[in-house]
């Protein structure tokens, strides 16, 4: 198992719709391995193969709390065959958009079908976070990301944020006369911290001001 690297926006991969997988081989259970070390290490609590540049239906995911074991989980060519009615905002981040956090309302419950590791149909029914998570997981299969939620105003202050991100990483800017008044706001070489691809610790007080967690299965 190996940690890989997690592609970012303004990668354009990112907005591809992943293939189904066809077949369930060593290499893609390799890939699934590596996907949950990813995932673990960022830490985060889903990861979508587009993720680390595999634009294939996979996704894992592992919605337990620090203190439980953990529980991983592979889903493999997943499908939504049921939203919940009733809706639940989450604030949630994404390993590929680090350090925003957004507050997005969502189905609070889903049901989900997949092939798992070893191929075996399955269904799952999951609230709370992993709800929350699955379905964020299954957008990005079909290029779809937490700031499609925003206005498009707001969308492309982000994007923008980033674009600029990238390109002071790949080419320095020497002495150019235009904007000399931003110091850049962040040391271009460092890491950014990665923001988990999870609602995390806050939601449980977010969902519970709007009187929509009920049932508390949040970490
Ligand atoms: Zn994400």
């Amino acid at each position: 198992m190996a940690v890989r690297n997690i592609i970012t926006l303004p990668d354009p991969l990112l907005r591809k719709k992943s293939a189904a997988v066809e077949r369930i081989d060593a290499e893609l259970k390799a890939l699934a391995d590596d996907m949950l070390e990813t995932m673990y290490a960022a830490p985060g609590v889903g990861l979508a193969a587009v993720q680390v540049g595999v634009p294939r239906r996979l996704i894992v995911l592992d919605a337990t709390s620090k203190e439980e074991e953990h529980r991983p989980l592979v889903l493999i060519n997943p499908e939504i065959v049921e939203l919940g009615a009733e809706m639940r905002v989450y604030e949630e981040g994404c390993l590929s958009i680090p350090d925003v956090r957004l507050e997005i309302e969502r189905p609070a419950t889903v049901k989900v079908r997949y092939l798992d590791r070893e191929g075996r149909p399955q269904e799952l029914a999951a609230d709370g976070l992993l709800a929350t998570a699955i379905q964020h997981e299954i957008d990005h299969l079909n290029g779809k990301l937490i700031i499609d939620f925003l206005s498009r105003l707001k969308r492309d202050i982000i994007v923008r944020k980033f674009k600029k991100q990238a390109k002071s990483v790949k080419a320095p800017e020497k002495g150019s006369d235009k904007a000399p008044d931003k110091a850049p706001d962040k040391a271009p070489d460092k890491a950014p911290d990665k923001a988990p691809d999870k609602a995390p610790d806050k939601a449980p007080d977010k969902a519970s001001e709007k009187g929509s967690d009920p049932a508390g299965l949040t970490p």
